[in-house]
């Protein structure tokens, strides 16, 4: 998509579709945004949506859907066995990944589960760029080791590395050498999640399939967010700008030997599957997915899911829809840094992500600044975001606390859900609450479970300072929401 500017010269993430169906919103009074975030124990998952007015927790299962998407959602065929959808969406992974055999889940994690079970075993090492919450947990509970091979460069909060999802090669070579034998496959997560969605390169995907076949191994790709790396490699990268998303595609494709993803994310909808090129790897995941999921024509999935996948795959291929979720990210972004706000960079896919320990260097980390800087954007503006911190860890066996390496808080940017204006009216709140850092405090918790705390458990303020921040806002705002 051409960079379109206004006459002042100034870039402008315009919107290439039109809104036809709206969904109305409440914006509550900051006293009442202050209460409701106590209610909820300082957690932003246990708000509840009444009380929010932007949600950016998530891109999962929240991106909008197009109008084409909705009129395939009718023609849906409904039966339990043979169903035309499930022809319709294998016919478009085939065309699109160049794949023969599909196995429906009903999301990522259930594709995780099936591919964990099939190939990793007690002592088993799987490297990947960088974990993702659910791949780990399948992967652990089985016995195996994560190896993240990522380079340095990817976990530098503030970095001008196009490609900050890149392997080591050197790094993967090395694991082969010492420890080849344990390594069942290679996992290749496209637009690194928990990095804030940063890309691989083309160059990096295809040198870490060529390496993981000379030693004999699979590679899996997680393609979740692959829309979001396809956009940046074609941008960013100099030897595709020439070749077409779908061109892009294909070559990513055909290096892999299986490539699974959320359809939460990928293709605007909500279920998911594995997409395998070789007839022997397909047959030993299939009776997983009957056993597991459902059937083998829906794995769990309805098929007006399944119908508004494939269409929203097509979509995919099209430059112009992609390009809109990481140019929202890029504006907001910019507008952030050249408010002096400290935030990830590059921008990448999936998100903004606010730099908590630069924000509030005087909140300790075992007073968790991600989450309290969460709950202060949401007091602040009714923003909901997600904690990628301390609280998002979990405690060591003898009890003390895992302090993340990055305290970040992610404000996800749902694909074609926000206009400008929202986003607009974000980086306000956020500039506001920059202002008025010093005010932020910390929290500790009052009930923490002692797995997944970070979905469940609740906290309260070391001190009043969501109080202070009501009354700031109050003083600067008068009788504005
Ligand atoms: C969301 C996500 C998953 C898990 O998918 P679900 O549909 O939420 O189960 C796996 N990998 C990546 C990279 C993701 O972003």
């Amino acid at each position: 998509m051409p960079e379109i500017r206004f006459y002042s010269g100034e870039p402008i993430p315009l919107e290439l579709h039109k809104v036809k169906i709206v969904q109305k919103l409440d914006l509550v009074p900051v006293e009442r945004r202050a209460e409701a975030m106590a209610e909820a124990g300082f957690n932003t998952f246990l708000l509840r949506n009444k009380d929010i007015y932007l949600d950016m927790l998530t891109d999962s299962g929240v991106n909008a859907m197009s109008d084409r998407q909705l009129a395939a959602m009718m023609i849906a065929d409904d039966s339990y066995a043979g169903s035309a959808t499930f022809t319709r969406l294998t016919d478009k992974l085939t065309e699109i990944f160049g794949t023969e055999y599909f196995l429906p889940a009903h999301q990522g994690r259930a594709a995780e589960n099936i591919i964990a079970m099939t190939f990793v075993e007690k002592g088993s090492i799987i490297p990947m760029n960088y974990h993702f919450t659910t791949t780990k947990a399948h992967i652990t509970r089985l016995g195996g080791y994560v190896e993240e091979v990522v380079i340095d460069e990817g976990i530098k909060v503030t970095s001008d590395h196009p490609f900050k999802g890149n392997f080591d090669l050197d790094k993967l070579r090395k694991l082969f050498e010492e420890k080849g034998d344990r390594i069942p496959f290679v996992r290749i997560e496209a637009g690194t999640n928990l990095i804030g969605g940063q890309p691989l390169s083309l160059e990096n995907i295809i040198a870490v399939a060529d390496m993981t076949h000379s030693y004999g191994k699979p590679v899996v790709m997680d393609a979740s967010l692959l829309q979001d790396n396809l956009y940046f490699i074609k941008t960013r990268e100099e030897s595709a700008k020439d070749l077409s998303i779908r061109e892009i595609t294909r070559r990513i494709a055909d290096k892999m030997d299986i490539i699974y993803f959320s359809a939460r994310k990928l293709g605007f909808a909500r279920g998911g599957g594995i997409s395998i090129h070789d007839r022997e790897l397909y047959l030993r995941m299939r009776e997983l997915v009957p056993m597991f999921e459902g059937f083998l024509t829906y794995g769990g999935m309805s098929v007006r899911e399944m119908e508004a996948m494939a269409v929203g795959l097509e979509e995919t291929m099209d430059m112009d829809v992609i390009s809109q979720g990481p140019l929202f990210i890029r504006y907001m972004t910019d507008e952030l840094i050249r408010l002096g706000i400290p935030v990830v960079t590059p921008a990448g896919g999936l998100g903004c992500h606010l730099d908590a320990t630069r924000f509030i260097p005087h909140v300790r980390q075992e007073e968790y600044p991600a989450g309290s800087l969460g709950a202060a954007v949401y007091i602040a503006g009714g923003i909901r975001g997600m904690e990628r911190g301390t609280i998002s860890e979990q405690r060591e066996e003898d009890g003390s606390e895992h302090l993340a390496a990055v305290e970040l808080l992610r404000l996800a940017m749902p694909r074609r859900v926000f206009t400008l204006s929202q986003v607009k009216y974000a980086i306000d709140r956020i500039r506001w609450l920059y202002d008025h850092r010093d005010l932020i405090g910390g929290l500790r918790f009052v009930e923490e479970p002692s797995s997944l705390r970070f979905f469940f458990g609740r906290l309260e303020p070391v001190s009043d300072w969501p109080e202070k921040l009501v009354k700031a806002f109050r003083e600067d705002f008068g009788e504005s929401l």
